[in-house]
């Protein structure tokens, strides 16, 4: 399984891109940089999106993706998320309100986007991967996804989070956690109302991991808060350290096999 990170950012600027993971070239986790990421034939090659929950840093290349799809190679796109984030993307930005109508054109028995509700705890088979939805906490209705290849490799994906992810551990057994950190320690109060991160919230959420699991995970840190990058390496780098544990900040076009 060959993991791409297209965007690990917080904030659009040049150079950084907003969250979105690609794996294998085929499934797409999030769309916040997925467009700018990645050349025509290499989006040509995507056939399913999942989100995470419906924020604008992770569902606005939707619009661009499927404008991509549905004018130049007319192929089919499925998006797959909670009832309640394909309600909120497909009214806001995909149904016709603010772009082409994506569900109608080019035909309504064709159309570009197809919305497949994924149920939380549930399980599908996606593109050849055993998806698993898994509720996590933050400031909207927001699913993480564990990501299992044929041939046993995994991931999990909290997208955006806060305390208390560690309800999510008992369900989940990944090689590799890929999980936010929005912003550094001294803003961890505001972190957390806002439904996010910091090194020292993770923290405790990893050593809950390992009591439960007896094993930690490589974790990568994506979802950072661009101006406080160095302070957020500075202080991951200090969690690592204590837990002796893997975990680093993602970047743009990292590319991780499993
Ligand atoms: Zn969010
Ligand atoms: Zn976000």
């Amino acid at each position: 399984m060959e993991v791409q990170i297209l965007g690990a950012h917080l904030a659009e600027v040049k150079g950084a891109r907003l969250t979105s993971l690609l794996i294998d070239g085929i499934l797409a986790l999030d769309a916040g940089g997925l467009t700018s990421a990645l050349s025509l034939p290499e989006q040509k090659q995507i056939e399913t999106v999942l989100l995470t929950h419906h924020h604008f840093d992770h569902t606005r290349d939707l619009v661009t993706l499927a404008a991509n799809a549905g004018y130049y190679w007319r192929k089919q796109l499925t998006v797959y998320a909670l009832r309640y984030t394909l309600d909120i993307v497909s009214g806001c930005l995909l149904g016709g309100k603010i772009y082409t109508n994506f569900f109608e054109y080019p035909s309504k028995e064709k159309p570009t986007l197809v919305l497949e509700a994924i149920e939380p705890y549930g399980r599908k088979a996606v593109v050849g991967y055993d998806v698993l939805a898994v509720p996590v906490k933050h400031s909207v209705p927001a699913i993480g996804y564990q990501i299992t290849s044929s041939d046993g490799k995994s991931l999990f994906y909290t997208g955006d989070t806060t305390a208390g992810i560690s309800d999510c551990w008992q369900h989940v057994s990944p090689q590799l956690l890929i999980t936010e950190v929005a912003g550094p320690d001294k803003y961890e109060d505001w972190l957390k109302k806002a439904g996010h991160l910091c090194p020292r919230l993770l923290r405790e959420e990893l050593i809950q991991f390992r009591r439960l699991k007896g094993y930690l995970p490589r974790v990568i840190v994506i979802h950072i808060g661009n101006p406080y990058e160095q302070e957020i390496k500075e202080e991951v780098a200090q969690v690592a350290q204590e837990l002796g544990a893997d975990i680093s900040l993602g970047y743009e076009d990292m590319k991780i096999t499993l």
